[in-house]
């Protein structure tokens, strides 16, 4: 068989990046529900384009087949509690995935703009679907929210985002992806651990591995579970001796509340709010690490807008400012709901984009600021650019990797408070053009 003679490349240069590329590169969340840590929000708009040319050209080096792999991968299966007749029968045919390896490989040029990535997730049809499936659900939901204590919008919004409410889950052999990842992948541990808690599943008798259907990088089902996460937190709510995320409804809303409840959710407490941050702010208080109670932002000048009220019993409550578009966009405070949203896609533009979704169902969630349209985000190459700019000028940005992280944000930082201009630590072509010419 021509693909099982397929060489394993040598991606070792890629690895480094690798888990923060899916933060950043990703957030149309090849691992949604991955069970990454939780990092202070990112400020910074982090949507891949569609189409994008992935980057293959890497270095080629054959160590070993995928038949060899699988030969040494199953004894660490058995090991690990896999009946050899699981095993064998979950691997019967299986071959490596290219498009896997190239999604896996893809280093997007260019990324989405956060408010078109918003308006795509919070288009008028999903949130019309999703007030109807509130409504024909909401037996259910009140079940879910009694049990987990978790609120029915966030769910509804999650599974919205997660498979357009079931109908997106992905079409790939889960055991096929993980094995090629495994085999290939730029973090084969990570798939490898993966693999076997889906080789767990398959033995726990949930779904056969044929139905065992998800995205290339794994994510299972209506609720995109990873395999680790499911079986942590996938839960049999309909009561059929299955935990079947793929095609029970309830299982995948309640499974969804159970994850949601072990990140932390507070039944009826708000996500977080939009507000306005006065002239001559101090802009390096806004960072996803840095929390104080609402009241303390209240006393520094920052607003809500007009027309707008605190939620009710939330001036207490420890919160975080974020810029999705850095000082000239729209500003929120976000609480602990939305922190417990970025455990199930550790990314602020889907954790808002959960959050807005859910506000949309009730009728609110419209932000009252603007959008810079003007500022396109930079592509990967100016990012890396930036970056070489910033270290040359001492700001310490890090590794030129094209990953805004907290280095390069607090670079970034610097560099603003230097030329004398709010120091947000957003990367912007304007900042970019000025360090060329300095
Ligand atoms: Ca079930």
């Amino acid at each position: 068989m021509l693909l099982s003679l397929l060489p394993r490349w040598k991606t070792r240069q890629l690895i480094a990046a690798s888990s923060f590329i899916l933060l950043v590169a990703c957030a149309e969340k090849p691992t949604a529900a991955d069970a990454l840590p939780l990092a202070p929000a990112q400020p910074a708009p982090v949507v891949t384009l569609p189409g994008t040319t992935p980057d293959v050209s890497t270095e080629i080096q054959p160590l070993q087949t995928f038949a060899q792999w699988q030969a040494d991968f199953r004894p660490q299966a058995l090991q690990a509690g896999i009946a050899p007749d699981t095993f064998d029968r979950a691997f019967l045919g299986i071959t490596p995935d290219m498009d896997v390896i190239k999604a896996d490989r893809s280093q997007p040029e260019f990324t989405r703009p956060v408010w078109e990535y918003l308006e795509g997730a919070l288009s008028p049809l999903r949130v019309r679907n999703g007030k109807k499936l509130l409504e024909q659900h909401a037996d259910l939901l009140t079940l879910i929210e009694q049990r987990y204590g978790v609120d029915r919008q966030v769910l509804v919004a999650v599974w919205g985002m997660e498979s357009n409410f079931g109908q997106f889950q992905g079409n790939k052999s889960v055991i096929r992806s993980l094995a090629t990842l495994a085999y290939e992948g730029r973090r084969p541990q990570f798939a490898q651990d993966q693999l076997i808690a889906a080789l767990q599943i398959i033995q726990h008798g949930d779904i056969q591995p044929e139905a065992m259907r998800g995205s290339w990088a794994g994510a299972m089902g209506q609720t995109q579970f990873i395999p680790t996460t499911y079986n942590t937190h996938a839960v049999d709510f309909d009561g059929d001796g299955r935990r079947d995320i793929w095609n029970s409804t309830a299982d995948a809303l309640a499974s969804t509340a159970h994850y949601l409840q072990s990140s932390g959710w507070k039944r009826g407490q708000p996500w977080g709010f939009e507000v306005q941050v006065p002239p001559g702010f101090d802009y390096w208080q806004a960072d996803g690490s840095l929390r104080k109670p609402v009241s303390d932002w209240l006393a520094l000048g920052v607003k809500l807008p007009a027309g707008t009220q605190l939620p009710v019993g939330s001036n207490q409550l420890s919160a975080a400012l974020l810029l999705p578009a850095g000082a000239r966009g729209p500003a929120f405070l976000v609480l602990d709901n939305f922190r417990a949203i970025l455990k199930y896609n550790n990314s602020s533009s889907y954790a808002l984009a959960v959050s807005l979704l859910g506000d949309r169902f009730t009728g609110w969630g419209f932000i009252a600021g603007s959008w810079p349209k003007e500022d396109l985000p930079l592509s990967r190459s100016e990012r890396m650019e930036l970056q070489n700019l910033l270290n040359s000028k001492g700001h310490e940005a890090g590794n030129p990797d094209g990953i805004i992280g907290a280095n390069t944000r607090k670079a970034i930082r610097n560099a603003q408070q230097g030329l004398g201009w709010p120091a947000d630590g957003y990367p912007t072509h304007k900042l970019l053009e000025s360090l060329r010419q300095q």
